[in-house]
């Protein structure tokens, strides 16, 4: 599997809140799917509020106005200018979905597919219906372990039938017991092999687990009741769902205790740890390896990654201390968390009661065509994709992001270039670097071909469960195989992007190149202030501090002389000191840790730098100057920053909050627009800034 690939805009360290963040933009909530296109937000140079000064806090001269008149709705936990595209990405895609719902044989296999997924996703009776017939199987089976070896067995099976197995965050696998994929070789990219990942916990974090505040003990005893709650909808009379919602927290604990902090995951070289098999076997003995491999029909693998050697010591302890009985109740508690969104009304409800209101915020949860949709785009997501990229991304319009990424590396060149503090020969393997990125832009050349997944209009959990085992294998069978660089671990609606460090690529699915971030009908200021930011982001994790231990082929390989190293980490500093802060927003004493954020945050200033530069540039070469008043009052400088700072104006639930920066490796929004022009000059001129005003440090930190 990879290493975490970083996104620039979202949550990478808990995929739920990914969703509810962005899939729940709609106000007022919408229980019908839209009938028509909702209209998109567009920049405009009005969003500044001129009553406040420009220079003390630049978002909110930026956000606040465009805020005030749009109030969270009820039924968000996250709101801004992009909630409209959000709402508009849902449409394209609901009302393809509604045309090939309808039965069709002679469709196209993949179109058909996503028809049917969907039918049996809406299809709310039927669910109703038979969610207790659906669980039967799979409650029985765990029912019927008898030995160590039938864990590992049952392990397997949630593996390929639960998301998640794959989908490495930066903190851990959510998979029960452990994560299990293919990652390329970390010192010889060509190649994948088997990796194992730390995993097996439900809560965002092993924070969540160990932190000792009175809000994180009231998570923990929520947790409790809704595990509880949770295994009674499944069948456990009352007094048993108690006692076995201790055990899950209990072995959950245990597990991110011996889980390794998410900050020393920032650094590749702790992951590596390579070995055979029979290494791997002997830091876990109780645990059947050879049967689990067999079930998952895993390839013979040259080498084992294994990211934390002492999480595995850890889980034999665990095998050998706890009972047969705490094991099946931890692994019907895995099955029916994952399970939950595609079973009836209570069980869901349940899950949105402590994942959605408690964990961040949510006060409604979101209309059920919605979360259909989103069931489509994560299971089937890039047949989807291709229909919303007929429809949503055309030719022209990947030909001027395409432009735009190759003029953002252009300055990127110039940029190390002008560094007085790099060796020539540092700059050398930098720029080199540089040149074999690969850049994709709005889809894969070839999309997914799903037809050997079995999907009926009748079973949404069988549904779910057969895509899940088809994405899984298709991992697993990336053992020992060469690395395709071209394929995408973010569907085409998707409103991200990343950075894919050991393949050395950046991605920008077409769900993010839309209004606000990128807009055919604005100008250049507009567009490099926004997107291009965003491309300067992803280009510039290449060489952050976790970016820069990977060489041009994205092999771990240290390119660096020793005096360079030096001078860049003394550089990182500054900024992982600068975002170290008080975040009040996220209530009393949470404070963000910037070594957590230093890879983002090094991204947001390197992007927003060169992608001045490159504006800087295309405006020269039009013989215009980046310096003029124009009609609207502004000169492009000044609408680049606006622009910059718009993109993420945004309000958030304080519970999602404080989850991020707990967890996320991402600055908290207003930080992303504050902490990164305070520390540009460029921004200074912009709006008459001195230094020493709080948007123009006298300190200001700079790495690219
Ligand atoms: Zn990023």
């Amino acid at each position: 599997m990879r290493t975490d690939p970083r996104v620039c805009v979202c949550f990478s360290s808990f995929m739920l809140c990914a969703s509810f963040i962005f899939a729940q933009a709609g106000a007022p909530p919408i229980q019908a799917p839209p009938t028509e296109l909702p209209v998109l937000e567009h920049f405009s140079p009005d969003v500044a509020d001129k009553n406040l000064d420009p220079c003390n806090d630049f978002y909110k001269y930026a956000c606040s106005k465009w805020l005030t008149a749009h109030p969270m709705p009820a039924d968000e936990i996250a709101w801004g200018p992009a909630g409209p595209l959000d709402r508009w990405n849902h449409a394209v895609l609901v009302q393809t979905l509604q045309q090939l719902s309808a039965n069709d044989p002679s469709r196209a296999a993949n179109e058909q597919r996503i028809g049917d997924y969907y039918y049996a996703c809406m299809d709310e009776k039927n669910v109703e219906a038979h969610s207790l017939e659906w669980l039967k199987p799979e409650l029985d089976r765990i029912a019927q372990i008898k030995n160590k070896s039938d864990i590992a067995a049952e392990v397997a099976h949630l593996h390929q039938t639960i998301p998640s197995a794959w989908a490495q965050s930066d903190d851990q696998s959510n998979a029960a017991i452990m994560g299990f994929s293919a990652q390329p070789d970390y010192d010889d990219t060509s190649r994948s092999l088997a990796q194992f990942d730390q995993g097996g916990m439900t809560l965002p974090g092993r924070s969540y687990y160990l932190d000792q505040d009175e809000k994180a003990k009231e998570i923990r005893v929520k947790y409790v009741k809704h595990i509880e709650k949770t295994l009674i909808l499944a069948g456990e009379n009352r007094a048993q769902a108690k006692a076995d919602a201790e055990v899950v927290l209990s072995m959950e604990t245990a597990l991110a205790k011996v889980a390794m902090d998410p900050i020393w995951r920032r650094d590749p070289k702790n992951l590596n740890n390579k070995m055979s098999l029979a290494g791997v076997k002997a830091l876990a003995p109780s645990f059947d390896f050879d049967r689990y491999l067999t079930l998952v029909r895993a390839p013979a693998s040259p080498q084992y990654i294994v990211t934390t050697p002492a999480f595995f010591k850890g889980v034999e302890v665990l095998l050998r201390e706890r009972s047969l009985d705490d094991w099946r109740t931890y692994l019907r508690w895995q099955m029916l968390s994952g399970s939950s969104s595609q079973l009836n009304d209570a069980f869901v409800q349940e899950s949105f009661d402590f994942f959605g209101r408690t964990l961040v915020g949510a006060k409604e949860i979101r209309p059920r065509w919605k979360r259909c949709v989103d069931g489509v785009d994560g299971n089937l997501g890039e047949a989807l994709g291709q229909a919303y990229v007929q429809r949503a991304f055309p030719p022209e319009n990947r030909a001027r992001v395409l432009q735009m990424v190759q003029n953002l590396e252009t300055a990127m060149s110039k940029d190390i270039d002008s560094l007085d503090w790099m060796s020539p020969e540092t700059k050398a393997r930098a720029q080199e670097k540089l040149r074999a990125t690969l850049n994709k832009i709005g889809y894969p050349e070839h999309f997914r071909d799903y037809s050997s997944v079995q999907i009926t209009r009748d079973n949404l959990l069988a549904n779910r469960q057969h895509a899940v085992g088809f994405e899984f294998e298709r991992w697993v069978g990336k053992i020992g195989q060469p690395v395709d660089r071209t394929e995408w671990t973010m569907t085409p609606p998707t409103i991200n992007a990343y950075e894919e460090p050991t393949q050395n690529t950046i991605n920008f699915p077409a769900g993010m190149l839309q209004p606000p971030y990128f807009d055919m009908s604005r100008d250049d200021a507009v567009n490099y202030g926004d997107i291009g930011a965003i491309i300067g982001h992803e280009i510039t994790h290449g060489f952050d501090d976790e970016g820069r231990k990977f060489d041009a082929q994205g092999n771990l390989r240290d390119w660096w002389t020793p005096v360079d190293a030096k001078e860049f980490e003394a550089r990182g500093k500054c900024i992982s000191d600068q975002y170290t802060q008080e975040v009040p927003e996220a209530g009393p004493g949470v404070k963000q840790d910037g070594h957590l954020t230093l890879g983002e945050d090094t991204a947001d200033n390197g992007g927003a730098r060169i992608a001045f530069m490159a504006l800087k540039e295309a405006l020269a070469r039009e013989g215009k100057d980046v310096d003029a008043q124009e009609s609207d009052g502004l000169t492009p400088r000044q609408r680049f920053f606006l622009s910059y700072a718009f993109g993420w104006c945004s309000e958030w639930r304080p519970e999602l909050i404080r989850l991020a920066v707990l967890t996320d490796p991402h600055s908290f929004s207003k930080y992303r627009v504050n902490n990164t022009l305070a520390n540009m000059p460029e921004f200074s001129v912009a709006f008459s800034c001195h230094q020493g005003q709080p948007e123009a440090r006298v300190n200001a930190c700079r790495v690219w």
